[in-house]
């Protein structure tokens, strides 16, 4: 059930360097073809439906279809990202539509502060191996070994 990019709706994130979808795309799948401004999954086969793209695309131009073998024809489930939850909506074969809203997030867009509570960088360790949270004066970092 790969990604489709429906090209009415892509705009091509307007030119940028990369699109949203080539950013996301964990299998690195979708490219861009700069003619046409269209982006497209270019190894349908090797998608593995994990439905970043749909969330993130701006124009909601890109769907996960299910082949037609296994999946009835029309059905759909598109999901629509905000800030704190993502609202799903399935549509079935007969036209019937259900959505449900999923949070996402338990706080405020940007608030976290990955570093909050840590050490300050120490730019003299920088080059030896171990962890930044256990460099420390006069401590010595830990030595990882592979075994
Ligand atoms: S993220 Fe959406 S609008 Fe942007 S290139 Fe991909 S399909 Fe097109
Ligand atoms: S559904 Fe996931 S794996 Fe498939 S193209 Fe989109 S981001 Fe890539």
């Amino acid at each position: 059930m790969p990604s489709f990019v429906i090209a009415e709706k892509c705009d091509g994130c307007k030119a940028q360097d990369k699109t949203a979808c080539q950013y996301i795309c964990p299998n690195d799948l979708m490219t861009l073809n700069r003619d046409l401004m269209k982006a497209y999954n270019q190894e349908p086969d090797q998608c593995w439906e994990c439905y970043n793209c749909v969330k993130i695309c701006p124009q909601q131009a890109i769907e996960v279809r299910g082949y037609a073998d296994f999946v009835p024809l029309g059905g759909n489930v598109i999901p629509m990202r905000g800030s704190d939850s993502i609202m799903w909506t399935i549509k079935f074969r007969n036209g019937k539509l259900k959505r449900f809203k999923f949070p996402i997030r338990t706080t405020p867009e940007g608030s976290i502060d990955p570093y909050a509570g840590k050490p300050e960088a120490n730019l003299d360790n920088i080059k030896k191996p171990g962890y930044f949270t256990h460099q420390g004066e006069g401590k010595e970092m830990p030595v990882i070994t592979q075994k």
